[in-house]
């Protein structure tokens, strides 16, 4: 097997050819089968983004999943929300989502989800792996499962979106917005335009095409949507948006044609959603990871709501975000999760929650970002030793000034700053993130840890 499998929680992710072969697919994907099936409900959903090799895995995970005597409903490409909420409207055992969301165009992979819609945790997730290493048991002749299509899920998705009390879409129509939209040939190109249709928008898109073929790094970074950014100037288009490949991200463009950071999808939602809940007051939560910008919570606190952050990881997020009963929240990085829709991110929701507080504000998306604090994020990495507590102790002994929480890595915070240091997941390196009011600040506080870093690596 390639070093390029790589496993995780919910699922696994290799190159196409390589490691990911139909081969894997399928006997991963008996494997949650037979996992769905010991619970009692061997039924499961199968979808997929654009990727060039999903038809041919899509083949592959169903066999797979039949042969151990699941029924399989394949709803085809659509995004990755759209999976989940399927998972739950056919009360189905288990989702297979077949994507590698914003990862290269050679990567593909498979996401377990559970029958309550949110990607498997980290038990379930090994029992599945355990029942794929021993090969789960296969149906005889009379056993087999069956598969069904169901082109009706993006339909339900979307209404379930428009149909939210938190959404105006009379008030998003009257504003005839235009979008420039950018869906990197990924999944968003068969379900972003016609949301925006109901939205009374008029789109011009690039990217719709839904043949897998990224023309540029898919995912939504400042850096890649410069494609976006002179579409909305030659186009004169109120908003930019780009979504990845699977549809969980969302990220805007002003209309200046200026990337503005995914943190503000986020900030915006939230502001959209709390104004919205305004009667509810301070009983409000939100929950967003240990590395989403302060523009989230100034978001949160200048409502009034409760702010609660959760180790980095959609599922810790979605875990949090049960337990606290949160209103609205998601991560930094784009992702909205409205748990009266789906706890899970959802770029649907966004763009309809986005377009929403834009045509309450009467203003132009740069006026929004102006009325925000600024801030600025710096990112680095270093080597990582063995042990990282001395680093840590080393840390919070020079910031004793700080709030410190240990609960993924260390984050140190301070009222308008924040430092987080973490081991990386995939990598022997360790991750060094700070936001502060500017750059020369955040720098200050990365240069620091590096510093604090090197002292423990020298002999
Ligand atoms: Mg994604």
């Amino acid at each position: 097997m390639s070093e390029t499998l790589m496993i995780s929680v919910s699922g696994m992710r290799g190159h196409v050819g390589t490691d990911l072969t139909p081969e894997l697919v399928a006997r991963h994907a008996a494997a949650l089968g037979a996992w769905a099936r010991s619970a009692g409900r061997p039924l499961v959903v199968l979808g997929r983004d654009a990727r060039t090799s999903g038809a041919m895995f899509a083949q592959a995970a169903a066999s797979g999943l039949m042969s151990v005597g699941c029924d399989v409903i394949d709803v085809g490409v659509v995004p990755t929300p759209t999976v989940q909420l399927a998972v739950e409207h056919h009360h189905a055992g288990a989702g297979l989502i077949l994507t590698a969301s914003h990862n290269p165009i050679e990567w593909n992979a498979l996401k377990f989800v559970g029958p309550d819609g949110i990607f498997l945790d980290a038990d379930a997730g090994a029992a599945v792996r355990e029942l794929a290493s021993h090969g789960p048991p296969r149906a005889g002749w009379d056993g087999i499962g069956s598969l069904r299509r169901d082109d009706e899920a993006l339909e339900r998705h979307l209404d379930l979106v428009l149909g939210l009390p938190e959404i105006d879409v009379a008030a998003i129509r009257n504003r005839r917005f235009h979008v420039a939209l950018d869906c990197v040939h990924g999944a968003g190109g068969g379900s972003i335009p016609p949301l925006l249709e109901r939205l009374g928008c008029r789109v011009t898109g690039i990217g719709l095409e839904m043949d897998g073929r990224f023309p540029r790094a898919p995912e939504p970074l400042p850096e890649n949507l410069g494609d976006l950014g002179r579409s909305v100037l030659a186009s004169g288009a109120d908003i930019g948006m780009a979504v990845d490949p699977d549809v969980d991200r969302l990220a805007l463009v002003d209309e200046q044609g200026r990337p503005i950071g995914e943190d503000y999808t986020l900030a915006f939602a939230v502001r959209a959603v709390l104004d919205a809940h305004r009667s509810a007051g301070s009983s409000a939560t939100v929950v967003v990871n240990l590395s989403t910008s302060l523009v989230v919570e100034d978001a949160a606190r200048e409502l009034g709501a409760r702010f609660v952050r959760a180790p980095v990881g959609e599922a810790n997020v979605a875990r949090a975000m049960r337990e606290e009963s949160a209103l609205v929240g998601g991560e930094g990085n784009g992702g909205v999760i409205l748990p009266a829709l789906h706890i899970g991110r959802d770029a649907p929701l966004g763009v309809a929650l986005i377009l929403h507080y834009l045509a309450r504000s009467g203003g132009s998306v740069s006026d929004l970002v102006a009325a925000s604090q600024r801030y600025a994020i710096v990112k680095a990495k270093g080597p990582r030793g063995a042990e990282l507590r001395p680093l840590y102790d080393r840390l919070v002994a020079r910031f004793s000034d700080a709030t410190p929480d240990e609960r993924d890595g260390l984050r140190l915070a301070w009222r308008d700053r924040w430092l987080h240091v973490r081991p990386s997941g995939t990598e022997p390196i360790v991750r060094m993130i700070a936001e502060a009011p500017t750059a020369a600040d955040a720098e200050a506080l990365v240069a620091a840890a590096r510093e604090l870093l090197s002292q423990g690596i020298q002999p």
